[in-house]
């Protein structure tokens, strides 16, 4: 059968037809489509063409000549450098990181963001919300932690998602008012229904395992308006991490947050009524479009109590987030302060009577 050679549109991968479900189905990422919407997605999609322009070839050959990969036995972070940028330590556990040699070019990312915030900056937003926070550690923000703090790009797949929704739901709209001795509550209900194509544009998620999504959900946004083709001169004195989580592992993050998206936006297309409950929900996201692309992040761990803290400061916006470990000396002086004005309250009371 000819159809036997459709591509999952969502995450590349070869698609089997799966005679008792009669649909096609993807192995790696899960997605599955009937005949008729393989023939809408086909359609929708551009031809691809397999020949590459010279200057991206150029690309690929500079990157697997000029990123030299560097590896930690401790975490398995993988650290990509130029050049004229030498790893030593891991950016994620402080330990030495071993030379591991050149990066091959499926590696190369296809876009960049380069970083807005220079490392003088990044330290003085570290510092500032430091003062904020009296219960960190006292060596926090130590010379030699300030050391660690790595510019790092981040590999992460930025894609735009199609999505067809349909949702029905029961409208309630209640209006009540009074006349005479008489209260009036009318309720009016209607069927709503609700069919939408959308297109999620820059849906992001990061590729490196290691790094803690939500963190990395919690620096953005980033504005893409400042996107640049990948070239070798960004890398220049920042590192970045190699990915190791492809389109079909990452297909279920996408996903999810493509059907909440969606979600969103179907449900506030029904506020016009004082009361909505949904009776059915179909979500389906119909194609995705991947590009590998590196996002500026200052990042800064730290070892505490045999945890470790991670920190992001987006290298774009400067947005800061991360969680601070609270020093337990500090505390527990802290609730010996509040103890000793408790008992100063109480001698002050004492007194008064
Ligand atoms: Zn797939
Ligand atoms: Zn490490």
């Amino acid at each position: 059968m000819e159809s036997l050679a459709y591509k999952c549109p969502n995450c590349c991968a070869d698609l089997k037809f799966d005679a008792a479900q009669q649909k096609f189905t993807c192995e790696y990422c899960s997605s599955s489509f009937t005949e008729a919407e393989m023939k809408a997605i086909a359609a929708n999609q551009e031809a691809y063409s397999d020949s590459r322009p010279e200057e991206e070839v150029q690309v690929d050959t500079d990157f697997s000549e000029h990123t030299s990969v560097y590896s930690c036995d401790s975490c398995g972070a993988s650290i990509m450098a130029d050049d004229n940028t030498a790893a030593t330590f891991c950016y994620y556990c402080h330990n030495p990181v071993i030379l591991k040699g050149r990066v091959s070019g499926d590696f190369r990312p296809s876009y960049v963001l380069p970083f807005q915030i220079d490392r003088k900056a990044a330290i003085g937003h570290f510092t500032s919300w430091c003062k904020k926070h009296w219960f960190l550690p006292k060596d926090f923000l130590s010379a030699a932690q300030q050391e660690k703090i790595t510019g790092l790009y981040v590999p992460f797949w930025v894609t735009d998602v199609d999505v067809n929704g349909e949702m029905d739901a029961l409208g309630k709209n209640i209006r009540s008012w009074t006349s005479g001795s008489y209260r009036y509550t009318e309720t009016r209900e209607y069927a709503v229904a609700r069919k939408a194509k959308i297109v999620l544009r820059g849906l992001p998620a990061d590729g490196a395992s290691h790094i803690d999504d939500e963190l990395m959900e919690a620096v953005e946004p980033f504005d893409y308006k400042q996107v640049r083709p990948f070239a070798m001169q960004y890398l220049s004195g920042f590192f970045a991490e190699k990915y190791d989580m492809n389109m079909a592992a990452m297909f279920p993050r996408i996903q999810k947050r493509a059907v909440q998206a969606s979600d969103t936006l179907l449900r506030g297309s029904m506020k016009n009524y004082t009361t909505v409950s949904v009776t059915r929900s179909d979500i389906k996201v119909m194609s995705t479009k991947w590009e590998y692309m590196l996002l500026p992040v200052w990042f800064m761990t730290y070892k505490y109590d045999g945890k470790i803290y991670e920190f992001a400061l987006n290298g774009q916006s400067a947005k800061f987030v991360g969680t601070p470990p609270l020093s337990k000396a500090r505390v527990a002086l802290c609730s010996a302060l509040i103890g000793l004005a408790a008992a100063a309250i109480t001698i002050l009371i004492g007194g008064l009577i």
